[in-house]
């Protein structure tokens, strides 16, 4: 077994302490008895021998507090104060883990949830939906001709239209909506708990709005419109494939002539 240092200064202070007490006991050992008994032959030596061991626990009892003062206090604090720089490290590498997590899985430019979180909500709202046999919709959004609005307006208009549609989306949507920016002008949600009519509406309301936005883009106020594909999970295909089918809708709305939901 090994000690550490703190614990060995301990060991060495009990030890001397035990010393301090054994010494106290001999030397009260030495002198017990009646008081005037002192006077009888052969105490002289005893008293002397008493004198000597006085001085010595005196000088032992001494050395130990000194040792505890400039030895054993010492390590003490360092301890305490390490164990409390310890403490702050890990409650500020959690607070940082949990930072790169939600940063991980947060769309920097919108702070919408991004692909990565999108793919595992899919799964799961499918895993969990397939148990209690209800509805789940998915819909993926694509602005129109955005290529264009950077090109004329700049990149920063670009972002600027970004953002609001984000916000629009995320205050179109009910709490358990799942809606996340996939990347680049694209965005998805999905809506559980309405059947292909419901969706629809859904969809068609969230276009409007969309195409209602009015963007600041310095001298002029600029709109954008969107194209929407729509589907409804069948129970059985896998988000892979569920995904899949509402990006077929998609492209049938952009082959359409945008600006419309294709379900
Ligand atoms: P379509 O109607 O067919 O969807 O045409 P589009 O121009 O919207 O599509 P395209 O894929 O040709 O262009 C998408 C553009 O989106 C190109 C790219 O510069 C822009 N884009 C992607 N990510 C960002 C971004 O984070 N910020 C800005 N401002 N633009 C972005
Ligand atoms: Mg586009
Ligand atoms: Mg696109």
């Amino acid at each position: 077994m090994r000690f550490h240092k703190a614990e060995t200064a301990f060991f060495v202070f009990s030890a001397l302490i035990l010393f301090g007490a054994l010494a106290t006991f001999y030397a009260w050992s030495l002198v017990m008895g009646p008081a005037d008994a002192l006077y009888l032959p052969g105490r002289v030596e005893a008293i002397e021998s008493l004198q000597t061991l006085l001085l010595a626990t005196g000088l032992l009892l001494t050395g130990t507090l000194v040792f505890g003062l400039f030895f054993i206090l010492p390590q003490i604090r360092t301890q305490v104060q390490e164990g409390g720089k310890l403490r702050e490290m890990t409650a500020s590498l959690s607070a940082r883990s949990r930072n790169l997590e939600q940063a991980a899985l947060t769309d920097g430019l919108t702070g919408m949830q991004n692909r990565r979180y999108f793919d595992d909500a899919l799964k799961e709202y499918l895993g969990e939906f397939r148990r209690i046999g209800k509805p789940v919709g998915l819909m993926i959004l694509d602005l129109d001709h955005f290529k264009q609005v950077n090109d004329t307006y700049g990149h920063d208009v670009g972002d600027e239209v970004l953002r609001s549609v984000a916000k629009c989306l995320k205050g179109m949507t009910r709490y358990h909506d799942v809606v996340a920016r996939l990347g680049g002008e694209e965005f998805a949600i999905v809506a559980p708990n309405m059947d292909l009519e419901l969706l629809k509406r859904f969809a068609d309301r969230m276009r409007k709005a969309i195409a209602t936005l009015s963007i600041d883009a310095g001298a002029t106020q600029l709109n954008v419109t969107s194209s929407v594909g729509l589907a409804l999970w069948d129970q059985e295909e896998t988000a892979e494939d569920f995904y899949r089918r509402a990006d077929k809708q998609l492209y049938e709305a952009k082959r359409q002539g945008r600006n419309r939901v294709c379900a």
